[in-house]
């Protein structure tokens, strides 16, 4: 399949499902993670996934780690055929840190090493403040903040402290405007985005850098559907941002590989916006987006 061009730009090539590539160019060197391995949680699906392809077929060996095993072993195998690299999947829950810490165990003992943390895991959808219960408030904040730092916390203390290492946290522009029935998420990622510049001054010195990728709307996941993305789509929505279109997972997994590996060697506590333009251009209309959130609600029923 060519590559899709995008006015004067080569665009990398994206699959909508969760599937592997069909075929990749290298951006970068095709040996930048030569036997580096990647923790990456929340890389059974979406754009977790691709960064994981991405980073094995820069010679990476990688740890899918999430809670559905079944998922995660299916993403395992097909990696690892695309990639010839070695992939373990492995049940976690971000919001149980004993979790976490038998998965980094058990990523010592199989693997030998951790070089790069991955904090992808996040869970989100549309909903009104007055409409959201304080308990899904509290399960994205467990989800998205609390399993960030607690997996920081354990691949530091296991690892990183005496080895130095990577830490890149998948974030979101949700919060730079406030945007509308997001506040749950919204609240989360500021946290990050917070929690991302405090341990890069703490472990700075013990060698670890922590920065931050922020996605816009990247086709081909759940997130995208979720939020309204295709219909947002079909609807012209995306005219508005600078870039005219949506991102695809690949083109994250660049960024995301960028902060991961030696090209951005003297990068620390930064946030790079991976969004199009679109947080500076694109509308945060209450109405417009009551009206798919209860759209959706009648269709759910
Ligand atoms: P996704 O496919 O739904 O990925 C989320 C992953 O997190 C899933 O693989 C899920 O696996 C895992 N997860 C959820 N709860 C977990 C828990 N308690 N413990 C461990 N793992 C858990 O969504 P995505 O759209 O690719 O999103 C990936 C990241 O990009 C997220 O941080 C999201 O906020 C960010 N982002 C996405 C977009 C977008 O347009 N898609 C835009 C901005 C930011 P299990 O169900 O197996 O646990």
């Amino acid at each position: 399949m060519a590559e899709p061009k995008e006015k004067g730009e080569l665009l990398p090539q994206d699959v909508g499902s969760d599937d592997c590539l069909t075929s990749y160019t290298h951006v970068y060197s095709p040996d930048l993670l030569k036997d580096q391995v990647a923790f990456i949680t929340g890389g059974g699906s979406g754009i977790g996934l691709r960064i994981a392809e991405i980073f094995m077929r820069h010679g990476c060996d990688t740890v899918i780690a999430s809670r559905n095993l079944d998922k995660l072993k299916e993403a395992a195998k097909k990696l690892s055929a695309a990639t010839g690299r070695r992939c373990l999947p492995l049940c976690i829950d971000v919001r149980q840190p004993e979790s976490i810490t038998a998965a980094v165990d058990e990523t010592l003992r199989e693997l030998g090493r951790i070089d790069i943390l991955i904090n992808n895991a996040a869970g989100n959808f549309l909903c009104p403040a007055t409409s959201l219960s304080f308990n899904a408030f509290k399960t994205v904040m467990e989800i998205d903040t609390m399993g960030t730092f607690n997996t920081s916390k354990v691949v530091y203390e296991k690892w990183f402290q005496n080895h130095g290492g990577n830490i890149v946290n998948i974030s979101a522009t949700l919060g730079y405007k406030g945007q509308a029935l997001q506040v749950h998420a919204g609240s989360a990622k500021a946290a990050n985005d917070a929690m991302t510049k405090h341990l890069a001054v703490e472990w700075g010195p013990s060698g670890v850098r922590v920065n931050t990728l922020a996605p816009g709307p990247i086709s081909g996941t759940e997130g995208f559907r979720r939020l309204g993305g295709p219909r947002g789509e079909a609807a012209g929505a995306f005219q508005s941002i600078p870039l005219q279109r949506a991102g695809n997972k690949t083109e994250m997994a660049h960024s995301v590989l960028f902060l991961a590996s030696r090209a951005s060697s003297y990068v620390t506590g930064a946030i790079l916006i991976a969004d199009g333009g679109s947080w500076l251009t694109s509308a945060n209309d209450v109405s417009m987006l009551l009206g798919h959130w209860s759209a959706e609600k009648k269709r759910d029923k």
